[in-house]
């Protein structure tokens, strides 16, 4: 089969062995899947042992087609079936991850072995690309569960690429308003306003924290500078802010800008050591909440806003291209002004 394949740190396009499903597992053609900012890393860390010699073909946001079954499955579906599917085989093994290794082939190739019993079929009238979305989005609702939002909350996204925006999207399907998210990317702050945020903000025009603060006033008397934070509190709203950027040195600088008792959920990646302040935290107070990924509930309860609408996935998709556009397609993702979601259709000539 053709797949965009990750060898020493370059995206070649080959031809590779068809993968074979195993016991309880099933064989889909790829239909479409999207690059993720994890898989931009990857491609710059990737060390060549990582990659074993033959390379590893990525992708684990992906919609297939159920074209066979392997033995030992139960054949609940059809072939021809619309499916999705957390990426991890479920193996007696144990679990194994798709998309980053170099046995279980991800959605970079034009066929994908996946555990039956993950399946899930993409609604009807959900189109192909969208469901595509359903891995990214289901970050951002798990990072919105996990934060058990209050109504009065006022949240702060810090970043808006497509774990903001699947932030955003969590935060409106829960009705916590006013949302306020900041970006440097005219782009991206305008797809924040399309997912549900009520104001973006460029940051180096307007600090998100004034933005957020505005929002944020009770209407009751100011406690006033007098006292610190600590012995008063803030005198505003209770404050949750997602940290949907990844790299060193945000999370102190969130830190240093968040207000008395914030909730700061960091949701981006960050693969380097990081260094912060505890004196500020301690001062202010703040909670920190890792999120990671999603669980398999909220999977599945993602691909049913997804197909109820409640996600307006259209206007996520800004890019779609074949195998061979791969290489060209993370390339502008390294500068991703114009981009939310770059989608591959490895059958696309
Ligand atoms: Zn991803």
């Amino acid at each position: 089969m053709r797949a965009a394949i990750l060898r020493n740190k370059r995206i070649e396009v080959g031809d590779i062995k068809e993968p074979e499903p195993g016991p309880g597992e099933v064989l889909v053609k790829t239909l479409a899947c999207g690059i993720c900012g994890s898989d931009l890393h990857v491609l710059h860390r990737a060390r060549h042992e990582e990659t074993g010699g033959g390379g590893i073909v990525m992708g684990h946001e992906f919609v297939g087609e159920l074209v066979d079954y392997g033995p030992e499955t139960t054949k609940r579906l059809k072939r021809g079936t619309r499916v999705t599917s957390i990426p991890i085989l479920g193996r007696k093994t144990g679990a194994e991850f798709i998309g980053y290794s170099a046995i279980n082939t991800g959605g970079y190739g034009e066929f994908m072995r996946l555990t039956e019993d993950h399946l899930l079929e993409v609604p009807n009238g959900l189109p192909t690309e969208h469901a595509a979305l359903n891995e990214p989005m289901s970050v951002g609702w798990h990072a919105v569960n996990k934060t058990r939002l209050q109504p009065g909350d006022v949240p702060l996204v810090i970043g808006c690429g497509p774990i903001g925006l699947a932030v955003i999207a969590g935060l409106r399907i829960k009705n916590i308003h006013p949302i306020v998210a900041a970006s440097r990317s005219p782009k991206r702050r305008e797809l924040a306003l399309a997912m549900g945020a009520d104001i973006a903000v460029d940051p180096r025009e307007r600090s998100p924290y004034e933005a957020w603060r505005e929002q944020a006033q009770t209407g009751l008397p100011d406690p006033g500078p007098t006292l610190p934070g600590w012995l008063v509190g803030s005198g505003l709203k209770p404050a949750v802010i997602f940290e949907c950027v990844g790299g060193p040195g945000i999370i102190d600088e969130i830190m240093a800008g968040a207000p008395q008792d914030a909730r700061i959920v960091i949701v981006g990646l960050c693969f380097d050591e990081d260094r912060f302040q505890p004196m500020t935290g301690i001062r202010k107070e703040l909670s920190i909440v890792f999120s990671n990924s999603f669980n398999r509930a909220e999977f599945a309860e993602t691909l049913r806003h997804l197909g109820d609408g409640k996600i307006d996935a259209a206007t996520l998709v800004t890019g779609k291209v074949g195998v061979d556009g791969v290489a060209g397609a993370m390339k502008e993702l390294e500068s991703p002004q114009a981009h939310a979601k770059i989608l591959i259709e490895p059958w696309r000539a």
